[in-house]
């Protein structure tokens, strides 16, 4: 069944695949977050494992826990995403307009913070590991860096085996 949206520029952002996938996947409605677990008739607890403090949906998760909004503003995020808050009242919403409209490394950025969060969420319920959102904020970028570097290096040596093979 074909979902509307501009799925071509979240496909389109600098990010790795497994971001890039989770992103798509809150998108359509997908992440189990515990107030859809409910919805689904799954019995777990519905406070939000990260902050236990309110129910976990999926505005709670990206954009209202907390802790998880010191790890926006540690990965340099909080002025791509706080402003698009006011404006929309879906994570659909706000996700496919950073991905339309900002460069395509920021909003890869923001596509891997919210990969890290989703991770120590999981860590959290699983494992009873939880790690500070500033922290994770920090973590995040730097593995954006290094993600960025070995694509940009990847590029480079296909690009270099291109160019020989044109010239011979
Ligand atoms: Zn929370």
């Amino acid at each position: 069944m074909a979902v509307p949206g501009d799925w071509k520029s979240l496909w389109k952002i600098h990010t790795p695949p497994k971001a890039k996938y989770l992103l798509w996947r809150i998108c359509r409605e997908c992440l189990p977050t515990r107030a859809r677990l409910q919805e689904r008739h799954v019995n777990c607890p519905e406070v939000c494992p990260v902050c236990e403090l309110e129910i976990e949906h999926d505005w709670h998760f990206l954009f209202a826990c907390n802790d998880n909004m010191h790890a926006w503003t540690a990965a340099g995020l909080d002025a791509v995403v706080l402003p698009r808050l006011q404006q929309f009242s879906t994570v659909k919403g706000v996700i496919m307009d950073v991905c339309s409209k900002e460069d395509r490394d920021v909003a890869g950025r923001m596509a891997l913070l919210v990969w890290s969060l989703w991770n120590n969420r999981n860590n959290c319920v699983w494992n009873i590991i939880k790690e500070a959102g500033q922290q994770i904020g920090i973590k995040s970028e730097c593995m954006w860096r290094e993600w960025q570097a070995v694509a940009d290096s990847a590029q480079c040596r296909f690009r270099a085996r291109y160019n020989n093979a044109a010239i011979v």
